[in-house]
């Protein structure tokens, strides 16, 4: 998930800014009015109000008005916030939070171009403040008062902000993180993770002896399930397989979708005689479900399959190619059978 796609969320985060942001505002209204500051105070009247209504037109999708609002009330709010009582107020930090916002909510060459327009918006407003007094001073203690709480509010606000910005980041990698190392249909891994899998395995054999057996799977007559029963429900077959073996199998168990209609599980720790049991057990389940098609016809369901282990002088294919020849004896020699090559 790019930051873009996660736009459902940049409009939730956008609907809460809205919320803290009028919460404020209101806070303002009676600070500024203590102050001495009667304009000031009745812009945050205005400024509550199109928080409101940027609120509303998220929540019926009118995003585009919502932007502007907001943008019109931040842009407008800071220049007259700073204009009234000073650059010292800190009100023009508040333009700074789009920095991060305008990539999240437009295409790049907008964002590029909005982003050069806060520069320069930003940069005539200190310019601007520099060269000429404040219009509506107010006493220095309550500078240093607005100064302080406009800086917490935009920490506040940019930590909250680069929290999001984190869960997006981190949600998007573990999503393609998945995508990358398992099979859409089954949930099981797929091959190329499985062979990343397979090397470490056969290094820790190398280092610590432990047995490490293989059982490669591969359903009957699936040409003919699939040929009888329609492909879909070849692909129902699958996942039902799929999670029967996976039934059989202890957590530290691999296993993967090996290819069209091949399991291959990886057992650490384990001697080929108890990697055979797993595989009868599995060619017994299969066998004691009722499979039914989608008119509920009967479908006979079995599977062969290829028992080998880990040996010395073994790389990572040898091991897999006893299994796979045991699997094909297996074939030869009726089907519906567990074979094993040591
Ligand atoms: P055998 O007993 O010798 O294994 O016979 P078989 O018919 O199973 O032969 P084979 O292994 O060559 O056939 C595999 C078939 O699996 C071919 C292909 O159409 C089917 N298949 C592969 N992937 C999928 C899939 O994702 N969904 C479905 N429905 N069928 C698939
Ligand atoms: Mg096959
Ligand atoms: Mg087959």
């Amino acid at each position: 998930m790019s930051v873009r796609e996660a736009r459902p969320q940049f409009w939730q985060v956008l609907k809460r800014s809205c919320q803290i942001a009028g919460s404020v505002d209101v806070g303002f209204f009676f600070i500024f009015h203590l102050l001495g500051s009667p304009i000031l105070a009745w812009v945050n009247v205005v400024s509550v109000a199109m928080y409101a209504v940027a609120y509303r037109a998220i929540g019926r999708k009118q995003n585009g008005l919502a932007i502007w609002l907001i943008w019109l009330e931040v842009i407008i709010h800071a220049g007259l916030g700073t204009v009234l009582i000073g650059w010292d107020s800190g009100f023009h930090y508040y333009v700074l939070m789009f920095i991060p916002a305008v990539f999240v909510s437009m295409r790049l060459r907008e964002a590029v171009v909005a982003l050069v327009g806060l520069w320069s918006y930003y940069v005539a407003l200190y310019i601007w403040m520099w060269s000429t007094e404040p219009l509506q001073p107010i006493a220095p203690d309550a500078l240093l008062g607005v100064y302080l709480f406009n800086l917490s509010v935009v920490f506040a606000m940019f930590g909250y902000l680069s929290f999001f910005y984190l869960n997006i980041v981190t949600e998007a990698s573990r999503k393609l993180r998945r995508i990358a190392t398992t099979d859409s249909l089954t949930g099981l891994l797929n091959r190329r993770h499985m062979t990343h899998l397979l090397e470490r395995e056969l290094a820790r054999f190398r280092r610590q002896g432990h047995p490490v057996s293989f059982l490669l799977f591969d359903i009957d007559y699936f040409k003919e399930i699939n040929y009888e029963h329609g492909h879909e429900t070849g692909d129902r077959v699958l996942e039902d397989v799929a999670a029967i073996i996976k039934d059989q199998l202890r957590t530290q168990d691999l296993i993967a979708r090996w290819g069209g209609e091949e399991f291959l599980v990886v057992l650490p720790d384990s001697e080929l005689q108890s990697a055979r049991a797993i595989a009868e057990r599995v060619r017994e389940a299969l066998m004691a479900r009722e499979w039914q098609g989608s008119n509920g016809q009967p479908i006979a369901v079995t599977t062969s399959a290829g028992v080998s282990a880990f040996s010395r002088d073994d790389d990572r294919n040898s091991a897999i190619s006893r299994a796979d020849r045991a699997l094909y004896r297996g074939k030869e020699l009726g089907r519906n059978r567990v074979e094993l090559e040591t």
